[in-house]
């Protein structure tokens, strides 16, 4: 956008500055505004533009972690979808997964029933209760699913949410704290530790502006771009610990199969693969495949389409999905914590993990969309003790208290309007046409949950809003 950069209202020194604003830097932005502290969260991009905007948009314990017996993570994100449905029922709800099983299947159908009891007993029974269906309602509830070998399915509750709103509001919540400043394309540059103060160059992506700012304390929650950012940097001790794995998901028109839940497929190898329906649109996700190069702004490739089109049409041979029905596509890049399952993506561990390469800077890897408000705690509370603060866990219980102007389910089919458009724009930290389209409003990259209005026609109605943000 043609205008001065956000960076020339940053101050000279923060007590804390967060690099990355994907949810796991908004976690603990909100976290530390919250104690009251000065704090500066910067992306390089726009928030929540890469891997936190590229998710399954699921807020779940991670039915298959049971297999790898991963309890704890199970149990903590369990408590966390449940915690959320309550706190943010604008931005996700519960709803029925349906997990069919056919006679080669890897595991018979009362075996998933025990193990979707113990799914429920890890969400203390907060879970609407499972349920084991046999053949005929299977094929009732899901029609045009393939018949031969169907034993039946086991039903299971977990969310569906909104992940780019769900960080927008948790970094506007912490921007209710005057202090507390949030900057998009903004690229922290250079990183120097310096008498236990940490000295950070910042760019402005758009205007070239540079700023210093020093910081008492740095989080870097830079996700799956940090150890090519610590190896950009070049004066941080630091091993490369990443295991990056890259996911990729389509929406399809749902016009060939009538689904009203959620559904677990497996693919030949037992890989799961979730299909969400929403409105007139279905999201098939993900893939699981190495990735080189830069991580920024990824693509889905031809071959990932075709994996997905081609498990979703063994489960529905009738309807055979084609090129021709994908209305948009999106990838990210998982961030995980290489551990000591010989490099098997699938199995390597969702937990998340910090590490201090000086005493006042903290970086934080991996972990689920799921837990954020509870992985940014060990970071916060170090912090919060460093900079004689009471440490109060509780704090981030309470409810968002900023909404964003355009919420993703309950407001969806609302007419925008010149007037809220130019609001979204003025208040929420717009600052390109994408940010508007794809991520405040949800029209271009169905990446998120939006379809309505039509694209075209909103492009030709605000032409002249579009024009100032080119
Ligand atoms: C395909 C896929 C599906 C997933 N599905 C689910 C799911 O359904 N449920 C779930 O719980 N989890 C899911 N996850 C995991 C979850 O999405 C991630 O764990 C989470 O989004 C990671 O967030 P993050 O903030 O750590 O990273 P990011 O969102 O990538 O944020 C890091 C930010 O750092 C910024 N940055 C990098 N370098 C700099 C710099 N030098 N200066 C300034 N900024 C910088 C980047 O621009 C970026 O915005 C999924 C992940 C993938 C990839």
């Amino acid at each position: 956008m043609k205008s001065d950069s956000p960076l020339s209202k940053a101050n000279d020194h923060y007590d804390v500055v967060i690099v990355g604003a994907g949810i796991t830097g908004a976690g603990i932005f909100r976290d530390l505004a919250l104690h009251g502290l000065k704090v500066l969260l910067v992306d390089s991009k726009d928030f929540s533009s890469q891997t936190s905007q590229s998710s399954s948009k699921m807020l779940h314990g991670g039915i298959r972690y049971l297999e790898n017996l991963d309890f704890a993570l199970i149990w903590e994100a369990l408590h966390e979808k449940n915690f959320w449905i309550k706190r943010a029922p604008h931005l996700c709800y519960e709803d029925a997964f349906y997990l069919p099983i056919f006679k080669e299947s890897a595991r018979p159908l009362w075996m998933v029933g025990i193990g979707l009891w113990l799914y429920d007993f890890l969400s203390s029974f907060k879970n609407s209760p499972h349920k084991i269906l046999g053949r005929e309602k299977t094929l009732k509830a899901i029609p045009g699913l393939k018949s031969n070998g169907l034993s039946g399915a086991g039903v299971y509750y977990d969310a569906v949410m909104d992940d780019v709103k769900i960080t927008l509001e948790v970094i506007y919540d912490g921007l209710i704290e005057k202090k507390c400043h949030a900057l998009n394309y903004v690229t922290m540059t250079s990183f120097e530790n310096k008498d236990s103060i940490n000295i950070l160059e910042l760019k402005d992506e758009l205007t070239g502006e540079e700023k210093t700012v020093t910081a008492s304390q740095t989080v870097f929650a830079t996700g799956p771009f940090t150890d090519k950012l610590m190896e950009n940097l070049g004066n941080i001790p630091w091993t490369p610990r990443l295991l990056p794995s890259k996911g990729s998901h389509l929406w399809l028109k749902k016009s060939k199969i009538k689904l009203e839940h959620p559904m677990v497929l497996n693919d030949k190898n037992g890989r799961v693969i979730f299909v969400i329906p929403h409105e007139g649109a279905i999201l098939v996700g993900t893939t699981e495949v190495i990735e080189e190069g830069s991580f920024f702004d990824i693509k889905i490739s031809e071959e990932e389409i075709d994996y997905l089109l081609l498990n979703l049409n063994n489960y529905f041979p009738n309807a055979q999905f084609e090129r021709e029905d994908i209305i948009s596509t999106f990838a990210g890049i998982r961030p995980l914590v290489k551990d000591d399952t010989s490099g098997d993506r699938g199995k390597t561990s969702r937990v998340h993990k910090v590490y201090q390469p000086y005493h006042n800077l903290h970086v934080i890897l991996g972990g689920k969309y799921t837990t954020f408000r509870v992985m940014g705690q060990e970071i916060s509370r170090n912090i919060c003790q460093s900079l004689n603060k009471n440490y109060n866990s509780s704090l981030t219980q309470k409810a968002l208290r900023k909404r964003s102007n355009v919420s993703s389910f309950k407001e969806r089919r609302k007419e925008l309007g010149r007037e809220r458009v130019e609001k979204i724009i003025r208040e929420e930290h717009v600052r390109t046409k994408d940010d508007l389209l794809t991520r405040r409003l949800g029209l271009q990259n169905t990446g998120v949950w939006r379809f309505t209005p039509p694209y075209d026609q909103f492009l030709e109605d605000y032409e002249d809003l579009l024009r100032q943000l080119d």
